[in-house]
């Protein structure tokens, strides 16, 4: 499939420079049902059915499968929105120098949706029953924490042996087989006001709540155990003379393994509960939202499929594991043989020196066919 797909390179840039420069930030809803509209074309030229799930205010969604498929046992899951603002693709469009190409969204993940497409495109043209045993999910939300996509992603997961995930391999190459798992949570604090040079007696400063409240959740960090809580982001006070009313924190949680999110849930709660500060009213909002992909027994046994396929075709496959959160936490957590970083190769996501290590895009794209073709036949 490596002549077929190299007879494509030019074809796949062509298309890889049509995505890139479409805004297709997650907020920006016609610029990603653009997105999904040229690859439903695409998809469905292929012979897939395309199904549309339209969202109100997010990209829509969309489910595709091979026409007549009854049993497919893979899921690829893919994500077409990116963190730029409207604009982006304007001030710095597609571009190529040397053996790297720049834009915005090019590696996370615009090139991966091309790699997906042209592995079942080489996939056809080789060994078309290979087609019939994925499914794909291409989802609009995932930047922001896959709200809408999620129970579409867990609908479609539901029974399959495999996950390919299809967020960029790291710059060294490597798969990405653990993440961590994630949560946020916000504070909002309430006292009372008062002239801290008149009446300060009269105050209740919400400040003073919050400091207790950041102190207590920061102890909860055990980074022997893989668990960090931290407070990123405050806000509160009216000013500097004035006893605060009001104060939130922001909070964002990391756990290493599942059984960490009941009882790091539980402790932020049981630290919210009751205030330091006697008249203060606190309220609690959030959660842990993405549970941690675990590298198990599983994801080994897929990980030695690829590093075969890998081997034959003279690339060598590592793996890592990486604090940042996707979409492989959901179908990981559900038990669902899983792997990600199944994309072309580059780095400085979510900068504007994100870039793609172009002659990647075609190999990465035959080993992702190849390893198609592999677990079609398990
Ligand atoms: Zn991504």
């Amino acid at each position: 499939m490596k002549e077929f797909l190299q007879t494509k390179q030019t074809e796949m840039l062509s298309l890889l420079e049509k995505l890139v420069n479409i805004d297709s930030g997650s907020h920006h809803k016609k610029g990603i049902d653009e997105v999904g509209g040229i690859l439903k074309e695409a998809y469905e030229e292929l012979g897939f059915a395309v199904d549309v799930i339209e969202e109100a205010e997010n990209g829509n969604n969309m489910v595709i499968t091979y026409h007549g498929s009854e049993n497919p046992t893979m899921l690829a899951v893919a994500h077409m929105d990116t963190v730029f603002r409207i604009g982006t693709a304007s001030e710095r469009p597609f571009t190529i120098e040397g053996d790297r190409a720049y834009g915005p969204g090019v590696i996370d993940m615009k090139a991966s949706q091309v790699s997906l497409l042209y592995a079942l495109k080489a996939l056809k043209e080789n060994n078309q029953g290979a087609l019939e045993k994925i499914q794909i999910v291409l989802n609009g939300d995932e930047e922001i924490g896959s709200h809408t996509s999620r129970p579409i992603i867990e609908k479609f997961a539901e029974g399959k042996k495999y996950a390919l995930i299809m967020e960029p391999a790291r710059k060294d190459g490597s798969l990405v087989t653990a993440r961590r798992g994630a949560g946020r949570y916000s504070v909002y604090v309430t006292g009372k006001a008062a002239h801290s040079g008149i009446e300060p007696q009269n105050g209740i400063s919400a400040i003073e709540e919050i400091a207790h409240k950041i102190i207590k959740l920061h102890a909860l960090t055990n980074h022997e155990d893989g668990i960090s809580v931290s407070v990123g982001l405050i806000e509160g006070g009216e000013s500097v003379n004035t006893i605060a009313p009001s104060a939130a924190a922001h909070v964002d949680v990391r756990i290493t393994y599942a059984e960490q999110a009941e009882v790091i849930d539980r402790k932020v709660r049981e630290i919210c509960a009751s205030s330091d500060v006697a008249g203060t009213t606190i309220k609690l909002e959030g959660g842990i939202n993405r549970p941690p992909m675990v590298k198990n027994e599983q994801t080994i046994q897929f990980l030695e499929i690829i590093k075969e396929t890998g081997e034959e075709l003279g690339i060598k496959i590592t793996d890592v594991a990486t604090g940042g959160g996707s979409d492989a936490s959901f179908t990981s957590a559900m038990g669902v043989s899983t792997i990600d970083g199944l994309g072309p190769v580059g780095g400085n996501a979510h900068s504007v020196d994100e870039y793609l290590e172009v002659p990647t895009l075609v190999e990465r794209t035959s080993l992702l066919a190849e390893v198609i073709r592999k677990l079609a036949n398990k």
